[in-house]
């Protein structure tokens, strides 16, 4: 049976200028080139999933404007459901206006705009796909209290729900608990559990066990893969070896690899392979959306290799 998945969370319009240096303040320079394309984490999650394969529903708010018609389209072109995009008539499509320089850096300014309204309401009128999916995927780039109010919705009806708690934030304390799955990267387990990044692989992950009472923990590495932890230990995962150009929405393709396995039954450390494979892939092509890749490349990947250690 196709799994099936629901996302509540962002979606932007990234705004991307290539330029030959950040400017500073007061400072107008000539840039290289500009492209739009669609971003927000919920949506790339929503879109990595649906390559993978899984029914995709998102639930989230766009404004009554060109990129939110935009976003629903290229959403919809792959497969996601976006019945409960809400539209809002008061606030602008959420951006990220993004300044790439010639060694690579960015600099990033997000206004969310409709993202910020994303209300508990909306989560409940969307309860009934809630309820019939087999993973709740949740960020943090929407309210708070709407993304505790889609966990709660998810645990009434027995749904997995997995966190990604990107942008981080400390005060997680209401949200953890009705958490089953949390995936961190390095710096947002660090800001978690108040380690060091030095310190973190290892340590944070077990700490962040025992301090949140969430049953498992899988801190991703970039290319060092991921560390799976639950109750009966710890295990590392190792990265697939690929050739980075690119490695915006590594962590969005993680999770939305991951939680295709996980809807399918499959092991926890199986998953998290495939996850592995899905942010490895997505780390070879330039940008977020475009960068995710199809289900074939990624299960033809892990047929290759990749064994766990
Ligand atoms: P984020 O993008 O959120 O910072 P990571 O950098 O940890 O997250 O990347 C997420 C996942 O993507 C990693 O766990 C790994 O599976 C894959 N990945 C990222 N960078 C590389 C890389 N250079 N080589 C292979 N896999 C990578």
């Amino acid at each position: 049976m196709t799994p099936k998945i629901v996302v509540v969370g962002s979606l932007n319009m990234d705004l991307v200028t290539r330029t030959p240096r950040i400017p500073v303040p007061g400072e107008t320079i000539i840039g290289h080139e500009f492209f739009t394309a669609p971003g927000g984490k919920g949506a790339n999650q929503a879109v990595a999933a649906a390559r993978m394969g899984a029914q995709v529903s998102m639930i989230g708010r766009v404004g009554r404007d060109d990129f939110g018609n935009a976003l629903r389209t290229t959403l919809a072109a792959d497969g996601v459901d976006c019945t409960y995009v809400f539209e809002d008539a008061d606030a602008a499509t959420g951006i990220a206006s993004i300044l790439v320089d010639d060694a690579g850096q960015n600099s990033i300014v997000v206004a969310p705009g409709a993202n910020a309204r994303l209300t508990p309401d909306d989560v409940d009128r969307a309860e009934e796909v809630i309820a019939r999916a087999d993973v709740l995927l949740l960020q943090l780039e929407v309210p708070l209290e709407t993304v505790i109010r889609a966990a709660e919705v998810a645990r009434r009806h027995d749904v997995t729900v997995v966190l990604n708690p990107a942008p981080a934030r400390p005060d997680l304390d209401v949200l953890l608990p009705l958490v089953d799955i949390l995936i961190p990267n390095e710096s947002e387990a660090a800001l978690l559990t108040g380690l060091s990044l030095e310190a973190v692989a290892v340590q944070s992950a077990i700490e962040a066990l025992r301090k949140v009472g969430v049953e498992v923990v899988i801190l991703t590495m970039g290319a060092q893969g991921a560390l799976l932890a639950q109750p009966e230990g710890l295990q590392h995962i190792p990265a697939f070896s690929v050739k980075p150009v690119d490695t915006t929405a590594a962590g969005d393709a993680f999770v939305g690899g991951f939680a295709v396995a996980l809807a399918e039954k499959q092991p926890l450390a199986e998953a998290v392979r495939w996850g592995n494979a899905t942010g490895g892939l997505a780390t070879m092509r330039l940008g977020a959306q475009p960068s995710l890749p199809e289900r074939q490349a990624v299960l033809d990947l892990i047929a290759q290799g990749g064994k766990s250690s």
